[in-house]
């Protein structure tokens, strides 16, 4: 999992070349339990930033539900903490 880092600004996975996070690290077992809130909420504003603005780029929504894909957020939810996130 350690090779599997996110990199920016296109956050793509390092080890891999994946979007990141990449299919490896979501095969993780029980990520709820890796303590990967205070890891991916440190990203997740970057994240947005960097991608926001690229032309057929995922929207602030997409990224926040791809970033935290183990919880499962309701569109709202998402788009509440995108707006948090600016
Ligand atoms: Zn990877």
């Amino acid at each position: 999992m350690a090779t599997h880092v996110a990199g920016s600004p296109d956050w793509r996975c390092r080890g891999c070349g994946q979007p990141w996070p990449c299919p490896a690290l979501r095969a993780m077992p029980d990520p709820a339990s890796q303590d990967l809130l205070p890891v991916v909420s440190a990203l997740l504003t970057a994240a947005i930033r960097d991608l926001r603005g690229r032309p057929g780029g995922p929207d602030p929504i997409d990224v926040v539900r791809r970033f935290l894909w183990w919880l499962p957020l309701s569109h709202d939810e998402a788009r509440a903490i995108a707006l948090r996130m600016r």
